[in-house]
């Protein structure tokens, strides 16, 4: 396995490949779990080698704390990356991809950009096309890979290739969970244990709320929803909504036709958790 922290040295490594090496590509922040690697299983499966970038990109994050205390654990990183045969690893620096300019651009993402995580974390979509771009440019992959856990990032990363005509497919991969139903994420090792122990309630909540629409419009889950956590001792709720998974608008009634998602966010102390569910 290679690492490099410079984009000249990657891209001279890319270059020297054999004409028609297809390239598989897994953009991450690092503090990598099983969720992680999943993609990279896939990545490897459906490409000649697959590159994974582990860079905690500072224009996406609305909040400074939450930015200084992602998690970073590079060495475990890179040995667990090795273990699966990952081929490359891009280690920037944020002086590296932005020089001294750390800013975002502005993106017109056709309005998914001002549903749920738009509304609440300012400017971060901004940031999440800003670095996938420049990144691309860099890596240039034929097949990018992003989980769904992050589900309305993936519709904008969709929407960006489509508008900017990158040459690249977007594939999106399903949520790892633990056993007890939590969404593996990078920032479940910032949970105190008794957070952790009762975390497996986002995701019943989730499936609760599935059930539900079944018979039940949207306002009256969400009613339900914010009862649930009305009287929960650890975690707040920031947002509920059931929203077609094309537009990312929100919707009250099920047609059958559509495919619809419900989404959360919610706080446990300072940590921020989103986990969604396929309706
Ligand atoms: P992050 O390091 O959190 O930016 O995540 C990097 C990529 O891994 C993104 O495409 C995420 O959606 C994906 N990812 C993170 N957690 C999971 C999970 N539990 N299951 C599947 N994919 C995930």
């Amino acid at each position: 396995m290679l690492v490099f922290a410079k984009i000249k040295s990657v891209q001279k490594k890319l270059k020297s490949l054999k004409n028609g090496t297809t390239i598989g590509f897994v953009p991450t922040m690092g503090a990598l779990h099983e969720g992680h690697l999943s993609l990279v299983e896939k990545a490897k499966k459906e490409n000649d080698i697959v590159v994974v970038s582990i860079f905690v990109n500072p224009t996406q994050f609305d909040n400074v704390e939450d930015l200084i205390n992602y998690p970073k654990t590079i060495d475990k990183d890179l040995e667990l990356l090795k273990s699966i045969f990952c081929d490359i690893v891009f280690t920037p620096t944020p002086e590296e991809i932005y020089a001294n300019d750390i800013q975002s651009q502005s993106f017109d993402f056709d309005g998914l950009e001002f549903q749920m995580e738009g509304k609440f974390r300012e400017g971060h979509f901004n940031g999440v096309g800003t670095i996938v771009e420049r990144l691309f440019e860099i890596v240039k992959p034929h097949k990018a890979y992003f989980g769904e856990k992050d589900f309305q990032q993936i519709q904008i990363i969709r929407k960006m290739a489509e508008k900017r005509n990158l040459p690249v497919q977007i594939i999106s991969c399903p949520i790892h969970r633990e056993n007890d139903g939590l969404a593996m994420s990078s920032r479940n090792i910032r949970l105190t244990k008794e957070q952790r122990a009762d975390a497996p309630f986002i995701y019943e909540t989730l499936n609760k709320a599935k059930i539900q629409f079944g018979t039940k419009n949207a306002s009256e889950v969400l009613k339900c929803v914010e009862n649930e956590f009305k009287n929960h001792p650890l975690f707040t709720l920031e947002y509920f909504e059931i929203a077609d998974e094309d537009t990312l608008l929100p919707v009250e009634t099920k047609n059958s036709t559509k495919k619809y998602r419900a989404f959360i966010a919610i706080f446990a102390g300072k940590v921020r958790l989103i986990d969604n569910i396929s309706l």
